[in-house]
Protein backbone atom coordinates (compact mmCIF):
# COMPACT_ATOMS: atom_id res chain seq x y z
CA UNK A 1 0.00 0.00 0.00
CA UNK A 2 1.30 3.35 -0.85
CA UNK A 3 2.10 6.08 1.47
CA UNK A 4 -1.69 8.25 1.36
CA UNK A 5 -0.53 11.79 0.30
CA UNK A 6 -3.06 14.05 -0.83
CA UNK A 7 -0.70 16.47 -2.02
CA UNK A 8 1.30 14.15 -3.42
CA UNK A 9 -1.70 12.20 -4.84
CA UNK A 10 -2.51 15.89 -6.99
CA UNK A 11 0.82 15.73 -9.30
CA UNK A 12 -1.05 12.58 -10.64
CA UNK A 13 -4.00 14.96 -11.69
CA UNK A 14 -3.01 17.06 -14.77
CA UNK A 15 -6.09 19.35 -13.85
CA UNK A 16 -4.22 20.56 -10.52
CA UNK A 17 -1.28 22.58 -12.64
CA UNK A 18 -3.07 23.46 -15.38
CA UNK A 19 -5.74 25.76 -13.47
CA UNK A 20 -4.02 28.58 -12.01
CA UNK A 21 -4.14 28.71 -7.88
CA UNK A 22 -6.10 28.50 -5.90
CA UNK A 23 -8.00 25.64 -7.24
CA UNK A 24 -10.28 24.18 -3.98
CA UNK A 25 -12.82 21.51 -6.07
CA UNK A 26 -15.01 20.36 -3.40
CA UNK A 27 -17.71 19.29 -6.16
CA UNK A 28 -16.87 15.44 -6.34
CA UNK A 29 -20.40 14.72 -5.42
CA UNK A 30 -21.27 16.03 -8.95
CA UNK A 31 -18.22 14.52 -10.98
CA UNK A 32 -14.32 13.70 -9.83
CA UNK A 33 -11.70 14.89 -11.31
CA UNK A 34 -9.62 12.60 -13.33
CA UNK A 35 -5.45 11.23 -12.94
CA UNK A 36 -3.28 10.99 -15.63
CA UNK A 37 -3.58 7.17 -15.76
CA UNK A 38 -7.05 7.08 -16.94
CA UNK A 39 -6.55 9.98 -19.53
CA UNK A 40 -3.75 8.09 -20.81
CA UNK A 41 -5.62 4.62 -21.38
CA UNK A 42 -8.60 6.82 -23.35
CA UNK A 43 -5.23 8.16 -25.22
CA UNK A 44 -3.72 4.82 -25.69
CA UNK A 45 -6.85 3.23 -27.09
CA UNK A 46 -7.81 5.91 -29.53
CA UNK A 47 -4.04 6.05 -30.99
CA UNK A 48 -3.14 2.55 -30.68
CA UNK A 49 -5.27 0.34 -30.76
CA UNK A 50 -8.40 2.07 -31.92
CA UNK A 51 -11.47 -0.75 -33.42
CA UNK A 52 -14.79 -1.60 -33.04
CA UNK A 53 -14.67 -5.08 -30.35
CA UNK A 54 -16.05 -8.39 -30.46
CA UNK A 55 -16.21 -8.26 -34.26
CA UNK A 56 -12.63 -7.78 -36.13
CA UNK A 57 -10.86 -10.85 -36.13
CA UNK A 58 -7.39 -8.97 -36.84
CA UNK A 59 -5.14 -7.58 -34.39
CA UNK A 60 -6.10 -4.03 -33.09
CA UNK A 61 -9.56 -5.53 -32.75
CA UNK A 62 -8.42 -8.22 -30.76
CA UNK A 63 -6.78 -5.60 -28.70
CA UNK A 64 -9.59 -3.62 -28.17
CA UNK A 65 -12.07 -6.40 -27.07
CA UNK A 66 -9.49 -7.75 -24.68
CA UNK A 67 -8.75 -4.55 -23.15
CA UNK A 68 -12.95 -3.78 -23.31
CA UNK A 69 -13.40 -7.06 -21.32
CA UNK A 70 -10.06 -6.61 -19.53
CA UNK A 71 -11.65 -3.50 -17.38
CA UNK A 72 -14.86 -5.80 -17.10
CA UNK A 73 -12.85 -7.86 -15.15
CA UNK A 74 -10.96 -5.57 -12.84
CA UNK A 75 -14.77 -3.72 -12.34
CA UNK A 76 -16.66 -7.20 -11.47
CA UNK A 77 -13.51 -7.58 -8.73
CA UNK A 78 -13.30 -4.63 -7.57
CA UNK A 79 -17.47 -5.07 -6.41
CA UNK A 80 -16.86 -8.61 -5.76
CA UNK A 81 -19.18 -9.84 -8.72
CA UNK A 82 -18.73 -12.21 -11.55
CA UNK A 83 -18.12 -10.80 -15.45
CA UNK A 84 -21.27 -11.72 -16.78
CA UNK A 85 -23.06 -9.67 -13.94
CA UNK A 86 -21.22 -6.70 -15.23
CA UNK A 87 -22.92 -4.36 -17.89
CA UNK A 88 -21.37 -1.39 -19.37
CA UNK A 89 -24.03 1.46 -19.46
CA UNK A 90 -23.79 5.16 -20.17
CA UNK A 91 -23.82 5.99 -16.67
CA UNK A 92 -25.98 5.30 -12.77
CA UNK A 93 -28.90 6.89 -14.84
CA UNK A 94 -29.09 4.49 -17.40
CA UNK A 95 -28.34 1.49 -15.27
CA UNK A 96 -31.60 2.18 -13.19
CA UNK A 97 -33.57 2.83 -16.29
CA UNK A 98 -32.33 -0.27 -17.83
CA UNK A 99 -33.83 -2.02 -14.97
CA UNK A 100 -36.73 0.38 -15.11
CA UNK A 101 -37.86 -0.84 -18.41
CA UNK A 102 -36.40 -4.67 -19.21
CA UNK A 103 -37.18 -5.47 -15.42
CA UNK A 104 -40.18 -3.96 -13.92
CA UNK A 105 -42.46 -2.81 -16.82
CA UNK A 106 -42.60 -7.09 -17.69
CA UNK A 107 -42.95 -8.20 -13.93
CA UNK A 108 -44.90 -5.67 -11.69
CA UNK A 109 -48.76 -5.36 -11.98
CA UNK A 110 -51.56 -3.17 -10.32
CA UNK A 111 -51.46 -4.95 -7.36
CA UNK A 112 -47.82 -4.33 -6.25
CA UNK A 113 -45.97 -1.67 -4.87
CA UNK A 114 -42.68 -0.45 -5.59
CA UNK A 115 -40.73 1.10 -2.19
CA UNK A 116 -38.37 3.44 -2.39
CA UNK A 117 -36.98 6.38 0.29
CA UNK A 118 -37.50 9.82 0.89
CA UNK A 119 -33.62 10.46 0.58
CA UNK A 120 -33.78 9.14 -3.54
CA UNK A 121 -31.80 11.14 -6.13
CA UNK A 122 -33.78 11.98 -9.39
CA UNK A 123 -32.72 9.14 -11.25
CA UNK A 124 -33.50 6.47 -8.44
CA UNK A 125 -36.81 7.94 -8.13
CA UNK A 126 -38.37 9.36 -11.91
CA UNK A 127 -37.46 5.83 -13.31
CA UNK A 128 -39.75 4.19 -10.49
CA UNK A 129 -42.71 7.21 -10.80
CA UNK A 130 -43.02 6.11 -14.64
CA UNK A 131 -42.60 2.50 -14.01
CA UNK A 132 -45.55 2.62 -11.70
CA UNK A 133 -47.76 4.72 -13.99
CA UNK A 134 -46.95 2.08 -16.83
CA UNK A 135 -47.75 -0.91 -14.82
CA UNK A 136 -50.23 0.42 -12.22
CA UNK A 137 -47.83 -0.21 -9.04
CA UNK A 138 -48.24 2.02 -6.26
CA UNK A 139 -45.01 3.69 -5.16
CA UNK A 140 -43.98 3.76 -1.85
CA UNK A 141 -41.90 5.99 0.61
CA UNK A 142 -39.52 4.99 3.75
CA UNK A 143 -39.49 8.27 5.45
CA UNK A 144 -36.31 10.81 6.27
CA UNK A 145 -36.00 11.38 10.01
CA UNK A 146 -34.56 14.87 10.74
CA UNK A 147 -31.60 13.38 11.61
CA UNK A 148 -30.71 12.54 7.97
CA UNK A 149 -31.55 9.12 8.77
CA UNK A 150 -34.47 6.97 7.27
CA UNK A 151 -36.91 5.91 9.24
CA UNK A 152 -36.83 2.08 9.83
CA UNK A 153 -38.33 1.67 13.39
CA UNK A 154 -41.28 0.34 11.70
CA UNK A 155 -40.19 -1.83 8.94
CA UNK A 156 -44.02 -3.67 8.74
CA UNK A 157 -45.49 -0.47 7.62
CA UNK A 158 -43.55 -0.28 4.47
CA UNK A 159 -42.52 -4.17 3.16
CA UNK A 160 -45.21 -6.46 3.09
CA UNK A 161 -46.28 -8.85 0.45
CA UNK A 162 -47.03 -6.40 -1.97
CA UNK A 163 -43.79 -5.12 -1.74
CA UNK A 164 -42.72 -6.15 -5.28
CA UNK A 165 -39.49 -4.02 -6.04
CA UNK A 166 -37.21 -2.16 -3.32
CA UNK A 167 -34.86 0.91 -4.95
CA UNK A 168 -33.03 2.60 -1.86
CA UNK A 169 -29.74 5.12 -2.53
CA UNK A 170 -27.06 3.37 -0.88
CA UNK A 171 -24.68 6.74 0.65
CA UNK A 172 -26.88 10.36 -0.04
CA UNK A 173 -25.58 12.41 -2.40
CA UNK A 174 -27.12 15.71 -0.37
CA UNK A 175 -26.67 14.57 3.04
CA UNK A 176 -24.09 11.90 2.90
CA UNK A 177 -26.15 9.55 5.15
CA UNK A 178 -24.58 5.77 4.71
CA UNK A 179 -28.00 3.45 4.54
CA UNK A 180 -28.15 0.19 6.56
CA UNK A 181 -29.05 -1.45 2.58
CA UNK A 182 -27.44 -5.03 3.99
CA UNK A 183 -30.45 -4.88 6.54
CA UNK A 184 -33.24 -3.66 3.81
CA UNK A 185 -31.98 -5.95 1.29
CA UNK A 186 -32.78 -8.67 3.67
CA UNK A 187 -36.17 -7.40 4.98
CA UNK A 188 -36.57 -7.20 0.89
CA UNK A 189 -36.26 -10.54 0.11
CA UNK A 190 -38.46 -11.55 3.20
CA UNK A 191 -41.40 -10.32 1.68
CA UNK A 192 -40.19 -11.47 -1.63
CA UNK A 193 -38.74 -8.63 -3.43
CA UNK A 194 -36.30 -7.48 -5.67
CA UNK A 195 -33.70 -4.78 -4.81
CA UNK A 196 -32.07 -1.88 -6.78
CA UNK A 197 -29.46 -0.03 -4.82
CA UNK A 198 -27.75 3.01 -5.92
CA UNK A 199 -24.48 3.13 -5.31
CA UNK A 200 -23.17 6.13 -7.50
CA UNK A 201 -21.96 7.81 -3.87
CA UNK A 202 -20.89 5.17 -2.15
CA UNK A 203 -18.37 3.09 -4.89
CA UNK A 204 -16.02 5.73 -4.66
CA UNK A 205 -15.56 5.90 -1.19
CA UNK A 206 -15.90 2.74 0.42
CA UNK A 207 -15.80 -0.99 -0.09
CA UNK A 208 -18.55 -3.25 -2.06
CA UNK A 209 -18.90 -6.66 -1.98
CA UNK A 210 -22.02 -7.78 -3.65
CA UNK A 211 -21.24 -11.18 -3.07
CA UNK A 212 -21.84 -9.89 0.52
CA UNK A 213 -24.66 -7.29 0.36
CA UNK A 214 -27.00 -9.70 -1.78
CA UNK A 215 -28.81 -7.17 -3.94
CA UNK A 216 -30.40 -8.51 -7.04
CA UNK A 217 -29.14 -5.22 -9.25
CA UNK A 218 -26.59 -2.87 -8.35
CA UNK A 219 -25.85 1.03 -9.74
CA UNK A 220 -22.86 3.58 -9.67
CA UNK A 221 -21.35 6.05 -12.17
CA UNK A 222 -17.35 5.68 -13.97
CA UNK A 223 -17.58 9.80 -13.34
CA UNK A 224 -17.77 9.80 -9.97
CA UNK A 225 -14.85 7.65 -8.76
CA UNK A 226 -12.07 9.32 -11.62
CA UNK A 227 -13.46 7.70 -14.75
CA UNK A 228 -14.69 8.97 -17.82
CA UNK A 229 -17.83 10.58 -18.35
CA UNK A 230 -19.94 8.41 -20.55
CA UNK A 231 -19.07 5.35 -18.73
CA UNK A 232 -21.22 3.84 -15.80
CA UNK A 233 -22.15 0.16 -14.29
CA UNK A 234 -25.19 -2.08 -14.23
CA UNK A 235 -24.68 -5.30 -11.81
CA UNK A 236 -27.19 -7.78 -12.29
CA UNK A 237 -27.68 -11.02 -10.61
CA UNK A 238 -26.66 -13.53 -13.30
CA UNK A 239 -29.88 -15.55 -12.73
CA UNK A 240 -32.31 -12.31 -13.21
CA UNK A 241 -30.33 -10.65 -16.05
CA UNK A 242 -30.79 -14.40 -18.09
CA UNK A 243 -34.65 -14.07 -17.50
CA UNK A 244 -35.21 -9.94 -18.30
CA UNK A 245 -36.10 -9.38 -21.71
CA UNK A 246 -33.56 -6.77 -23.63
CA UNK A 247 -33.49 -3.23 -22.78
CA UNK A 248 -31.99 -1.41 -26.22
CA UNK A 249 -31.99 -3.69 -29.40
CA UNK A 250 -29.80 -3.71 -32.40
CA UNK A 251 -26.18 -5.22 -32.86
CA UNK A 252 -24.52 -7.26 -31.04
CA UNK A 253 -27.42 -8.00 -28.25
CA UNK A 254 -28.14 -10.51 -30.56
CA UNK A 255 -27.91 -14.75 -31.05
CA UNK A 256 -29.78 -14.80 -34.43
CA UNK A 257 -32.14 -12.54 -36.62
CA UNK A 258 -34.79 -13.80 -39.11
CA UNK A 259 -37.05 -11.71 -40.72
CA UNK A 260 -39.57 -12.08 -38.74
CA UNK A 261 -37.80 -12.08 -34.89
CA UNK A 262 -34.50 -12.59 -33.54
CA UNK A 263 -32.80 -14.13 -30.04
CA UNK A 264 -30.58 -13.08 -27.26
CA UNK A 265 -27.08 -12.80 -27.05
CA UNK A 266 -25.63 -14.25 -23.83
CA UNK A 267 -25.15 -11.73 -20.47
CA UNK A 268 -23.95 -9.50 -20.35
CA UNK A 269 -23.99 -8.78 -24.04
CA UNK A 270 -27.53 -9.06 -24.19
CA UNK A 271 -27.51 -5.82 -22.59
CA UNK A 272 -25.02 -4.11 -23.86
CA UNK A 273 -27.35 -3.09 -27.64
CA UNK A 274 -24.68 -1.11 -30.58
CA UNK A 275 -20.99 -0.47 -29.79
CA UNK A 276 -20.48 0.14 -26.69
CA UNK A 277 -18.64 3.05 -24.77
CA UNK A 278 -15.25 1.33 -25.61
CA UNK A 279 -12.62 3.77 -24.33
CA UNK A 280 -14.99 4.78 -21.52
CA UNK A 281 -14.58 1.18 -20.03
CA UNK A 282 -10.84 1.25 -20.58
CA UNK A 283 -10.75 4.27 -19.00
CA UNK A 284 -12.97 3.37 -15.84
CA UNK A 285 -10.94 0.41 -15.72
CA UNK A 286 -7.89 2.04 -15.10
CA UNK A 287 -9.74 4.42 -12.17
CA UNK A 288 -10.38 1.20 -10.46
CA UNK A 289 -6.44 0.23 -11.04
CA UNK A 290 -5.86 3.64 -9.62
CA UNK A 291 -8.13 2.89 -6.41
CA UNK A 292 -6.57 -0.56 -6.23
CA UNK A 293 -3.25 1.18 -6.25
CA UNK A 294 -3.94 3.81 -3.48
CA UNK A 295 -5.90 1.23 -1.45
CA UNK A 296 -9.73 1.64 -0.70
CA UNK A 297 -9.19 1.77 3.01
CA UNK A 298 -6.89 4.20 2.87
CA UNK A 299 -9.67 6.29 0.83
CA UNK A 300 -11.96 5.29 3.39
CA UNK A 301 -10.09 6.76 6.18
CA UNK A 302 -9.32 9.75 4.81
CA UNK A 303 -12.62 10.58 4.14
CA UNK A 304 -13.77 9.87 6.93
CA UNK A 305 -11.06 12.21 8.38
CA UNK A 306 -11.79 14.95 6.09
CA UNK A 307 -15.64 15.43 7.14
CA UNK A 308 -15.14 15.10 10.67
CA UNK A 309 -12.72 17.99 10.00
CA UNK A 310 -15.36 19.67 8.12
CA UNK A 311 -18.02 19.13 10.68
CA UNK A 312 -16.03 20.38 13.42
CA UNK A 313 -14.94 23.64 11.48
CA UNK A 314 -18.45 24.07 9.79
CA UNK A 315 -20.04 23.81 13.44
CA UNK A 316 -17.78 26.91 14.63
CA UNK A 317 -19.48 29.28 11.97
CA UNK A 318 -21.97 31.85 13.57
CA UNK A 319 -24.98 31.24 11.77
CA UNK A 320 -24.44 28.35 10.04
CA UNK A 321 -26.61 24.76 10.15
CA UNK A 322 -25.70 21.76 8.73
CA UNK A 323 -28.05 19.15 7.43
CA UNK A 324 -28.48 15.47 8.75
CA UNK A 325 -25.61 16.17 10.76
CA UNK A 326 -25.14 12.31 11.98
CA UNK A 327 -22.09 10.03 12.21
CA UNK A 328 -23.28 7.33 9.77
CA UNK A 329 -21.82 9.62 6.68
CA UNK A 330 -19.24 9.70 3.64
CA UNK A 331 -17.68 12.85 3.00
CA UNK A 332 -20.00 15.32 1.70
CA UNK A 333 -22.32 18.14 3.55
CA UNK A 334 -25.11 19.91 2.71
CA UNK A 335 -25.74 23.07 4.98
CA UNK A 336 -27.28 26.67 5.26
CA UNK A 337 -25.86 30.08 6.33
CA UNK A 338 -28.56 32.52 7.61
CA UNK A 339 -28.93 35.46 5.42
CA UNK A 340 -27.17 33.97 2.46
CA UNK A 341 -28.82 32.64 -0.91
CA UNK A 342 -27.20 29.23 -1.24
CA UNK A 343 -26.93 30.53 -5.11
CA UNK A 344 -24.71 33.69 -3.89
CA UNK A 345 -22.66 31.76 -1.49
CA UNK A 346 -21.35 29.12 -4.52
CA UNK A 347 -20.98 32.59 -6.27
CA UNK A 348 -18.65 34.32 -3.77
CA UNK A 349 -16.29 31.13 -2.75
CA UNK A 350 -16.22 31.09 -6.85
CA UNK A 351 -14.36 34.49 -6.22
CA UNK A 352 -11.73 33.00 -4.26
CA UNK A 353 -11.02 29.58 -6.18
CA UNK A 354 -13.68 27.40 -3.94
CA UNK A 355 -16.54 25.65 -5.93
CA UNK A 356 -19.35 24.13 -4.59
CA UNK A 357 -22.54 23.47 -5.11
CA UNK A 358 -25.88 25.16 -4.59
CA UNK A 359 -29.19 23.94 -5.62
CA UNK A 360 -31.48 20.76 -5.02
CA UNK A 361 -28.89 18.27 -5.94
CA UNK A 362 -31.28 16.37 -7.79
CA UNK A 363 -33.47 15.87 -4.50
CA UNK A 364 -36.37 18.15 -4.41
CA UNK A 365 -38.07 15.35 -1.74
CA UNK A 366 -35.45 15.66 0.31
CA UNK A 367 -35.85 19.54 0.15
CA UNK A 368 -39.23 19.33 1.09
CA UNK A 369 -38.55 17.56 3.86
CA UNK A 370 -35.95 19.57 5.04
CA UNK A 371 -38.32 22.90 4.27
CA UNK A 372 -35.54 24.43 2.19
CA UNK A 373 -35.50 25.73 -1.22
CA UNK A 374 -31.53 24.60 -2.27
CA UNK A 375 -28.69 23.86 0.28
CA UNK A 376 -25.30 24.35 0.21
CA UNK A 377 -23.02 21.55 -0.25
CA UNK A 378 -19.59 20.70 -0.48
CA UNK A 379 -17.76 17.08 -0.86
CA UNK A 380 -14.52 15.26 -0.49
CA UNK A 381 -12.20 13.00 -2.11
CA UNK A 382 -8.58 12.00 -2.07
CA UNK A 383 -6.82 15.18 -3.67
CA UNK A 384 -8.71 17.50 -0.82
CA UNK A 385 -6.71 18.57 2.11
CA UNK A 386 -7.30 20.08 5.77
CA UNK A 387 -6.47 22.95 4.25
CA UNK A 388 -9.29 22.89 1.43
CA UNK A 389 -11.82 23.13 3.96
CA UNK A 390 -9.95 25.88 6.18
CA UNK A 391 -10.35 27.97 2.93
CA UNK A 392 -13.52 26.91 2.36
CA UNK A 393 -14.57 27.85 6.14
CA UNK A 394 -13.01 31.52 6.09
CA UNK A 395 -14.69 32.04 2.72
CA UNK A 396 -17.82 31.50 3.82
CA UNK A 397 -17.16 33.24 7.24
CA UNK A 398 -15.81 36.04 4.67
CA UNK A 399 -18.99 36.19 2.33
CA UNK A 400 -21.53 36.14 5.67
CA UNK A 401 -19.88 38.81 6.74
CA UNK A 402 -20.85 41.12 3.42
CA UNK A 403 -24.73 39.93 3.89
CA UNK A 404 -25.20 40.96 7.40
C1 LIG B 1 -24.81 11.25 -9.70
C2 LIG B 1 -25.81 10.36 -9.13
C3 LIG B 1 -26.69 9.63 -9.93
C4 LIG B 1 -26.73 9.78 -11.41
O1 LIG B 1 -25.51 9.46 -12.01
P1 LIG B 1 -25.22 9.91 -13.50
O2 LIG B 1 -23.76 9.71 -13.63
O3 LIG B 1 -25.62 11.35 -13.60
O4 LIG B 1 -26.02 9.03 -14.37
C5 LIG B 1 -27.58 8.78 -9.33
N1 LIG B 1 -27.60 8.64 -8.01
C6 LIG B 1 -26.76 9.31 -7.20
C7 LIG B 1 -26.82 9.08 -5.74
C8 LIG B 1 -25.85 10.20 -7.73
O5 LIG B 1 -25.04 10.88 -6.92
Amino acid sequence: MKNFDPIQIRKDFPIYSNIEKPFVYLDNAATTQRPSIVLNELNKYYTQFNANVHRAIYTIGEKATQAYEDAREKIAKFIGADNSSIIFTRGATESINLVAYAWARNNLSSNDEILVTEMEHHSNLVPWQLAAKATGASLKYIPLNDDGTLDLNDPDKYFNNKTKFVAVIHQSNVLGTINPIKNIIEMAHNVGAKTLIDGAQWVPHGHTDLSHINSDFYAFSGHKMLGPTGVGILYGKPEILDEMEPFQTGGEMIKSVSMQDATWNEIPYKFEAGTPNIAQAIGLGAAVQYINDLGLDNIHHYGERLIKYALDKLNQIDGLKIHGNQNQRGPVVSFEIEDVHPQDLAQFLDQDGIAIRAGQHCTQPIMNKLGVFATSRASFYIYNTEDDIDTLCESIEKTASVFK
